[in-house]
């Protein structure tokens, strides 16, 4: 089986879980328990793994906050900022494309009346950045936009768009799930007041993640208790989580540049094989993207049909956490992507431990399934 689906999930890297061993039993303290040796213990690999997740986007540790992954950072960015907001302000702008963990904390910001402004995009799948500036009012809190795309794989203007975020006094929040690792990120030459992470993502655990709150932005606690993490997010640690994570992202830092050319070389032979069918499309920018992703379209066959028949790949139509819904991706439908085309997109995310051989083999898979699939609608 080729495992070629990692925007839904990664595997954890065999140094992540080295490390992450001990803190399961020898060094099994509570974080927060600091007047004996075994809550020290704890609370050190924490700072050390806090340290490791800041010197990745050029933060500070005293600015990353812990959480249960990307969707709990998304939440506690947007109810949290919005719930700080002074007074006379109200209104949140954000894209028609965003991941649900976004779009689901502004519908329900707006039920509970702010005013939530969802930009569309372009043909490429990129904001319009005149239009982003159109959208500002006084009244605007923040800015919310996806670095990378988990569908598509394109990557915005983050730069610019923190710049303009900056001049006028609002707060940018980006979800970088997708990019953490696979793309420098420099919150602050990139004017990031909020980003959100997660470990499973970078060949770390599930079930942690971080937000980066730039020193100084106000947000609303969304988890009260014990008064953990600066009373931002409260609960004990989950040291083990914790310690994997930042050894994912230390992996991450040491090899970025090296891997992410080598998954581009993958991703690039993988598109020339790809562009010997014909009417296959590329969907969403080619030029602004993960160097690990490719979403294309089949014309004429459902994506779920070819997901079936090739038995010894594991692909996606989309996002995992849509994959259940037969609703073909709001994502491209945002693109301007046909029905039809839309109906047989299939999405490649290529990872760490992907080989040419592999490359080569699912475009051997993939072709044999259509010529099989096109001779029987012949002889049919
Ligand atoms: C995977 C993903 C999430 C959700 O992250 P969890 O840690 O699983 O909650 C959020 N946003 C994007 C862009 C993702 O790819």
């Amino acid at each position: 089986m080729i495992y070629m689906d990692h925007h839904a999930t990664t595997p954890v890297d065999p140094r992540v879980v080295r490390a992450m061993v001990p803190f399961f039993s020898e060094k099994f303290g509570n974080a927060a328990s600091l007047n004996h040796r075994y809550g020290k213990e704890a609370h050190e690999a924490v700072q050390r793994a806090r340290a490791q997740i800041a010197r990745l986007i050029n933060a500070e540790p005293s600015e990353i906050i812990f959480t249960s992954g990307a969707t709990e950072s998304n939440n506690l960015a947007l109810k949290g900022a919005a719930g700080a907001a002074p007074d006379g302000k109200n209104h949140l702008l954000t894209l028609s494309t965003e991941h649900k963990s976004v779009l689901d904390p502004f519908k329900r910001l707006a039920l509970s009346g702010f005013e939530v402004t969802h930009l569309p995009v372009q043909k490429d799948g990129l904001v319009d950045v005149e239009e982003l500036k159109r959208a500002i009012t006084p009244r605007t809190i923040l800015i919310s936009i996806l670095f990378a795309h988990n569908e598509i794989g394109v990557l915005q203007p983050i730069a610019e768009i923190g710049r303009i975020a900056r001049e006028k006094g609002i707060l940018f929040h980006s979800d970088a799930a997708q990019a953490l690792g696979k793309v420098p990120i420099d919150v602050r030459k990139m004017n990031l007041d909020l980003l959100s992470m997660t470990a499973h993502k970078i060949y770390g655990p599930k079930g942690v993640g971080a937000l980066y709150a730039r020193r100084g932005t106000l947000l609303a606690p969304q988890i009260d208790g014990g008064g953990h993490e600066g009373g931002m997010r409260s609960g004990t640690l989950n040291v083990p989580g914790i310690v994997g994570f930042g050894k994912a992202c230390e992996i991450c830092r040491g090899r970025m540049k090296k891997e992410s050319a080598r998954l581009l070389k993958l991703r690039n032979r993988l598109l020339v094989g790809l562009l010997k069918i014909p009417g296959m499309n590329v969907n969403g920018s080619l030029k602004h993207r993960l160097p690990n992703n490719l979403n294309v379209s089949f014309p004429g066959v459902e994506s779920g049909e070819l997901l079936k028949r090739l038995k010894n790949v594991a692909l996606s139509s989309g996002s995992a956490c849509l994959s259940t819904s037969p609703e073909p991706s709001y994502v491209l439908k945002a693109l301007g992507v046909s029905e039809n085309l839309r109906r047989s997109a299939v999405r490649f995310g290529l990872g760490r431990f992907n080989t040419e051989k592999e490359v080569d083999a699912v475009l051997r898979d993939i072709i044999k399934v259509l010529r099989r699939r096109k001779n029987g609608a012949d002889a049919g």
